[in-house]
């Protein structure tokens, strides 16, 4: 007999812990399905912005309203994912000084608060700055920790008696007389697949919204826009940054822990599983960010990484930076005759708890169910932690603030006291194996992926060089991964911090990559143990 729910939800980004959630509380049975871990697709690659809005004020009002709206709400309900770093658009030399009273005017109309400051103000607050910047406001920006937010929201999707199946693909959708009656989900450990039924079917897939629809044979066009960015080893501002000008390439700079993240660029992709980076968008990001900070590409280039953009509009043929930041909810029953299939697609991060409501009163609407929607006032945070320092932070505080010597006073002063398995993040052996122990399937092999997302192990300047070897050694010894299952998780996880290497390779990433290469080759001759993924 297969699992019978009362709604089954596609896609482990935002939108579908979001939905998955907001319908969990209105009582329903639910059923959250993620092809790979939780975070894997972009909500787990994007730049980490809790938006003001600020951004698309002048071309995008109504995005601009619900973000400041969500951003305002968020920082209630979910204030551990959240860093009140603030944010500072400023004028640069170059930039059109025509747009700043354009922009204060669209803020004010869509209710977005700013406040203008000196430039001697503005390098007060930020000393890094460009010291030729012309003007600067205040907007409340925030830094988002996607990782938390969504532990969280799966953590309360199953203690309010919703199921998440990580590692799950949707291989198919079954229709019958007009309806999609469920799906079929490959176990992607173990090739298995099951049959689920559900009285209704959410499709949150993001980028891959398109292809889900097309299971069940609705045309949808998704188009994938690919946005790159790059972690550059150290925090140079505390406040994100926004160039005040049309919105462009490379123009944001957001503080996330140790490091600061330049993003993006915006290349229409035919393929949403095509993250690849090219050295121009790599260069275009230094040359940017020395317009905001000047120095910044003589600092060393940590991690280059992708997403790809869900954007949608019904109708329109807009693309990359032309297309709005809004979302829809498309009701199959009555846009193309097949029953029982809602689809929530576009939208940003920072709308994702708006996109769950609509998706989630559509899908009552369609099954008869009245309850409302709690989640504006429903605190995230509190129902699962990452890890033990994300339960401190909820504990300690109602919006974090980061400080980089938080952690290391946390070592000194013997509140974490253990052996450290990974420096740069601080890692204690003790996180590591709680980290561990939490995992259902500690022998898949991108555990130590996982529990990088779970840990930060392996972010930090090193790239793993030092601390994955470590991690699996620990696997092997505390966890019962044989000495096979072991060094396929370390040549997984070495292959993976390989690839945001590797568009980076000048000055000290390339030592360290070469250190790293050593380590893994020369000395473990990882390569000849197991064959490459
Ligand atoms: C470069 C870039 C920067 C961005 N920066 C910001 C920002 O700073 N602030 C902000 O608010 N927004 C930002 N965004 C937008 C934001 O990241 C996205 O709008 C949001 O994360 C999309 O969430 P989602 O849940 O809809 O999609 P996703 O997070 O992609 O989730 C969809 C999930 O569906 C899964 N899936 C796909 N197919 C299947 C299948 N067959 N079976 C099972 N699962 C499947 C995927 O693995 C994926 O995890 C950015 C986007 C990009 C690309």
């Amino acid at each position: 007999m297969p699992k019978t729910y009362d709604v089954l939800i596609i896609g482990g980004g935002a939108t579908g812990g979001g939905t998955a959630l907001d319908l969990a509380l209105r009582g329903l049975r639910v059923a959250l399905v993620e092809r790979a871990d939780l975070t894997d697709g972009t909500s787990g690659r994007y730049h980490g912005l809790l938006h003001s809005g600020g951004r698309y004020a002048v071309r995008d009002p109504e995005s601009a309203r619900e973000c400041i709206a969500e951003n305002r709400l968020l920082r209630k309900i979910v204030p551990h994912g959240i860093e009140d770093t603030g944010g500072l658009f400023i004028q640069t030399p170059g930039d059109d000084p025509a747009y700043a009273e354009k922009w204060v005017a669209a803020c004010r109309a869509c209710g977005i608060e700013t406040e203008e400051i000196s430039p001697a103000q503005a390098l007060k607050q930020e000393p890094f700055l460009n010291p030729k910047l012309q003007r600067a406001f205040r907007v409340p920006d925030a830094a988002c920790d996607s990782f938390d937010i969504l532990t969280a929201l799966g953590a309360a999707v199953q203690q309010h008696g919703g199921t998440v199946l990580t590692d799950h693909e949707v291989v198919g959708l079954s229709v019958a007389g007009g309806k999609v009656t469920g799906a079929t989900l490959r176990n992607r450990r173990t090739g298995e697949e099951q049959f689920i039924e559900a009285a209704l079917v959410v499709n949150a897939a993001g980028a891959w919204a398109g292809q889900i629809a097309a299971m069940a044979g609705c045309p949808l066009t998704v188009r994938p826009s690919k946005g790159t960015m790059v972690a550059m080893a150290y925090r140079f501002v505390n406040t994100i940054i926004n160039r005040l000008h049309q919105p462009g390439d490379g123009d944001i700079l957001v503080p996330v822990g140790t490091v600061a993240v330049i993003g993006t660029t915006s290349v229409n992709v035919a393929d949403p599983n095509d993250t690849s980076i090219q050295p121009w968008e790599v260069q275009l990001m230094l040359d940017e960010g020395e317009k905001m900070v000047p120095g910044f590409s003589q600092v060393r280039a940590l991690r280059a990484w992708a997403g790809v953009r869900p954007l949608y509009e019904e109708g329109a043929g807009a693309e990359g930076r032309e297309a709005k930041r809004t979302f829809a909810v498309l009701d199959h029953a009555a846009r193309d005759g097949v029953g029982g299939l809602v689809t929530v697609v576009g939208g940003k991060f920072t709308t994702y708890r708006l996109m769950a409501e609509r998706a989630a009163d559509a899908v009552c609407a369609q099954l008869g169910v009245t309850a409302p929607c709690v989640t504006r006032e429903f605190r995230i945070s509190d129902f699962g932690f990452r890890n033990a320092r994300s339960a401190i932070r909820n504990s300690q505080f109602a919006i974090r603030n980061h400080a980089l010597g938080h952690r290391l006073e946390d070592l000194e002063e013997g509140r974490a006291q253990d052996q450290l398995i990974c420096e740069c993040e601080i890692v204690t052996r003790k996180e590591l194996e709680e980290a561990v122990a939490a995992h259902a399937d500690v022998a898949a092999p991108w555990i130590l992926d996982d529990l990088r997302r779970d840990l930060r192990l392996g972010m930090g300047p090193c790239q793993g060089g030092f601390c994955g070897v470590r991690a699996a050694a620990i696997l092997h010894e505390s966890a019962g991964l044989d000495a096979t299952q072991a060094t396929a998780a370390l040549a997984d996880f070495a292959q993976r911090r390989w690839k945001g290497q590797r568009p980076l390779l000048w000055g000290q990433g390339l030592r360290q990559a070469l250190l790293d290469e050593h380590i893994y080759r020369g000395i473990l001759g990882l390569d000849r143990l197991t064959p490459a993924p």
